[in-house]
């Protein structure tokens, strides 16, 4: 492929996915990197000391990641006129798994969203969100040391799609006009509403559970929990909720059972090896997280639910800093950070670089590089035992000790085990 403004290192090989869908990684991958704006620069070149470290270590030479650097962002326009240049989806394309940091939208029109159209261009249907506890780091609940859960939120649907129309538009009075006359919505719709839209498809609803059942069996997770608002929004979440189950039943009927059968014909036993899939009302979800988390493993969720509970549960266990995600498709994965590019402390080597790193560590286990993965969260788990910390989890520790992201990224590396 040729790229305009970019050379991609002569020394790697690209990432490939079989027809069956099967990663293969070579031992010296080619992986692009957007390193990000404001503490975007910062955190990436921590991640890849740590990442690099870890490789290094575990594979003694004999594999390493190749390091691309791509555009993206502010950051992006030094070089070229747009915030995500054909060249950074080009290199995604070209080598398939890709590593972001956090991306400013510049203020002010003509500039499309990023990661609405990098979901777009690369069909990243599946929105990833591991949530996970280390030990020592401040928490607002009682027993953090029980949440390790997965969101997986549906990406693309939902009153995200967005399709509305503003109220007194035209448009909105035309669709008023046509639910009230045809199809026999009555007062209950004010003709000073403004109107929006809730698709959920069969084929996005299907493909989201499909990929999250097979990241539960890939990572040996035992519960998938379908979280919904069916009883209220029957043709959509309650919808979601029916072809989840329904993509279990059908297509891996040997590995999954569902929580029904369990209690009516196992006399509450899970068979051996078999996945549980359940449901639960979103609402009543929120209440769960907190009351019993560790009966969670994998939620799959539709676009909204999955957007509200991805905070509320980052939040349990320590904030943005710590908070890793990746969007992912049936070929292409973005890993990124959640959080966004926090100017205020740009280029300050300051906040904490774990939300990438953590995505990184998602990224080495999604390439099957389970080892140095494995060891990366060892290291964390040790650097925060040993209370020399970035200054967000100083602040919420007793006898914390501030250092810099750098330091912070030092201290894991000597954590390696
Ligand atoms: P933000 O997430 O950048 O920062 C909010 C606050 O969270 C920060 O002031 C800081 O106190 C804390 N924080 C964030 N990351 C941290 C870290 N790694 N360690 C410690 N503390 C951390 O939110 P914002 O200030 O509303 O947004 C700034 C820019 O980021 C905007 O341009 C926004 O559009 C963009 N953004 C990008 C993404 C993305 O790229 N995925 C996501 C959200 C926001």
């Amino acid at each position: 492929m040729q790229f305009e403004k970019i050379t991609p290192p002569a020394d790697g090989q690209a990432i490939t996915v079989s027809r069956s869908g099967k990663l293969q990684v070579p031992d010296r991958p080619v992986i692009p990197m957007m390193d990000g704006d404001g503490i975007g620069p910062d955190i990436s070149r921590a991640t890849r000391r740590v990442i690099d470290a870890a490789v290094e270590k575990y594979f003694t030479g004999q594999k390493k990641i190749i390091w691309f650097s791509v555009y993206a962002g502010e950051g992006a326009l030094t070089k070229y006129t747009d915030i995500l240049p054909a060249d950074t989806l080009n290199a995604i394309k070209q080598y398939i798994v890709a590593l972001k940091g956090p991306l400013t939208t510049p203020v002010g029109g003509g500039f499309r969203s990023l990661n609405v159209t990098l979901r777009q261009e690369l069909d990243l249907y599946a929105c990833v969100r591991p949530v996970r506890y280390f030990r020592g780091v401040g928490s607002p609940v009682k027993k953090p040391q029980l949440v390790d859960f997965v969101i997986y939120r549906e990406n693309t649907e939902d009153v995200y799609a967005g399709i509305e129309w503003e109220k007194g538009t035209p448009e909105a009075q035309k669709v008023i006009e046509f639910l009230k006359t045809q199809m026999g919505v009555g007062k209950k719709l004010r003709d000073d509403a403004g109107v929006g839209i809730k698709p959920i498809s069969e084929t996005g609803s299907k493909r989201l559970v499909r990929h999250a059942i097979r990241y539960a069996m890939k990572h040996k997770r035992k519960r998938i929990t379908l979280v919904h608002k069916g009883n209220i929004m029957k043709y959509t979440e309650g919808a979601f909720r029916n072809w989840g189950y329904e993509v279990a039943r059908d297509e891996f009927g040997d590995e999954t059972i569902t929580e029904s059968d369990v209690t009516k014909n196992h006399g509450g036993v899970v068979p051996k090896g078999k996945i549980v899939i359940n449901d639960r009302i979103a609402d009543s979800m929120f209440q769960q997280i907190l009351l019993r988390p560790d009966e969670y493993d994998v939620l799959a969720t539709p676009n909204l639910n999955g957007d509200y509970l991805s905070d509320a549960s980052a939040a349990m266990v320590g904030g943005l800093g710590m908070a890793p995600g990746a969007n992912m498709g049936d070929v292409y994965a973005l890993f990124e950070a959640t959080h966004g590019s926090a100017p205020k402390y740009a280029n300050q080597d300051k906040v904490n670089p774990c939300s990438v790193l953590l995505s990184g560590v998602m990224m080495l286990e999604y390439m099957g590089w389970t080892k140095p993965a494995k060891a990366i969260v060892k290291a964390i788990q040790g650097a925060i035992k040993a209370k020399r910390v970035t200054y967000d989890l100083a602040r919420q520790m007793k006898g914390g000790v501030e250092v810099k992201c750098s330091e912070f990224a030092e201290e894991i590396v000597k954590h390696l085990p």
